[in-house]
């Protein structure tokens, strides 16, 4: 599958209105529901390793990036050279990746050959996960529209499930990005220094046209296309949208309220005031929906961390979370569980999050309370598939559909 972003100016057109918020590029099919395209959209995943070390295509080792040499034969206005053109290209993949602690780009240029297809649809790319280079319109037809300044595609693969920039893994995301390519028209002419924006009122500001291309390549699409998918917590333009690093929809709704200083906003792509202001808040939270923006170095990984769950004959339990290893959180599951009654037993220590679900019954008219008799335990690296399974075998014991509900759940990085 292969995803693409005509990226032009629209030279002479007056445009009044532009879409404040973000939207994602999101699933293949678009839900309509702007929040639960982006629960499915598409992204890159994190990954152990890197393409250059494992040959694993992910954020792993950062998205590992190769300009082609095509970059350099670029006409610019201002006699930019090509180490200083990449130079800019590094630029504006700091700006994405600043403040975000697993999103990093590594220049692998001479490592890895950049590879560009013309129209390979449904194939992987080869190459570095993003490769920069430059065409003319001989060489891609699309450039024969003298006002088309960049073209980015990004090629996902469908998968089963993500793990996503926090470490929990996600179910929802239906595909993800292995590669992208970001190719800039030759028949363009271009600038580096921002003075020379009224001089070359024709020319593209090179470093605004590269921040927003990348921002292509991490899965964003143009807030001003389609209105109806832009994302927002509020109905505010401008301000800041809070990302809840690990529930990273949660609080946000759909907003078509109108503002447009975002690098992502189309016509944006080349005017030098947007890279002087830097990213927007809306640029910053499609970013952070789609990699949650988590403070890892103090959020332990699932991987790292033990948890572990004891129970005694009348339902009290013991729980553990934290610990280094696994017998340090089987000891203590079992102390905090003795600690209240007598005989407990202890279910296999886990790395990820643990679910406990019991049964509910009626009692009387007062309501319905909980019936110890009746429970099952699962615990899965995604609280939520934990849940499922726990419930489901809960229910499965007790004979009955719908009966039980969680009664606990943590996971083992929990403070
Ligand atoms: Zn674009």
């Amino acid at each position: 599958m292969v995803r693409f972003f005509a990226t032009s100016i629209l030279a002479g057109l007056l445009i009044v209105q532009s879409a404040a918020a973000f939207v994602v590029e999101g699933p293949r099919k678009s839900t309509g529901n702007p929040i639960e395209d982006l629960r499915r959209a598409s992204r890159w995943a994190m990954t152990d390793g890197s393409l250059v070390e494992t040959q694993q295509r992910g954020l792993g080792g950062g998205l590992e990036y190769s300009v082609d040499v095509s970059i350099c034969e670029l006409h610019f206005v201002d006699d930019t050279n090509c180490d200083q053109a990449k130079n800019v290209i590094a630029q504006a993949l700091d700006r994405w990746s600043s403040g975000h602690p697993v999103l990093k780009f590594t220049d692998v240029t001479g490592q890895i050959k950049p590879s560009f297809p013309l129209a390979v649809f449904g194939e992987t790319d080869q190459g570095a996960e993003i490769d920069f280079y430059a065409s003319s319109a001989l060489e891609f037809p699309n450039f024969r529209n003298a006002l088309m300044n960049g073209y980015t595609i990004f090629y996902d693969r469908p998968t089963n499930y993500v793990t996503l920039a926090n470490g929990v893994r996600s179910t929802d995301v239906k595909d993800r990005i292995e590669s992208a390519d970001v190719r800039v028209n030759k028949e363009r002419c271009f600038y580096v220094d921002e003075n020379l924006e009224k001089t070359h009122p024709s020319c593209v500001h090179f470093p605004t046209l590269i921040l927003h291309e990348v921002g292509h390549a991490l899965g964003l699409g143009h807030p001003t296309e389609r209105p109806s998918l832009n994302i927002d917590s509020d109905d505010i333009p401008y301000n800041e949208i809070p990302i809840n690093c690990m529930a990273s929809t949660e609080g946000l709704k759909p907003s078509i309220k109108v503002a447009g200083s975002a690098a992502m906003v189309r016509r944006n792509v080349q005017a030098p005031g947007i890279w002087k202001r830097g990213l927007s808040n809306d640029d910053v939270a499609g970013r952070d929906a789609l990699y949650p923006n988590c403070d890892i170095e103090n959020l332990p990984r699932f991987s790292q961390l033990w948890g572990g769950f004891s129970r005694s004959e009348n339902g009290s339990v013991g729980l553990s979370k934290g610990q280094d290893t696994r017998n340090d959180a089987l000891l203590l599951a079992q102390k905090n569980c003795s600690a209240t009654s007598g005989a407990c037993v202890s279910v296999e220590p886990f790395n990820g999050c643990f679910v406990y679900a019991m049964a509910k019954e009626e009692v009387g008219n007062s309501g319905s309370a909980f019936d110890w008799r009746y429970w099952a335990v699962a615990s899965a690296q995604d609280p939520v598939a934990a849940r499922v399974n726990a419930v489901r075998d809960c229910n499965q014991k007790r004979g009955i559909g719908n009966a039980c509900r969680v009664h606990t759940e943590f996971c083992a990085f929990d403070q």
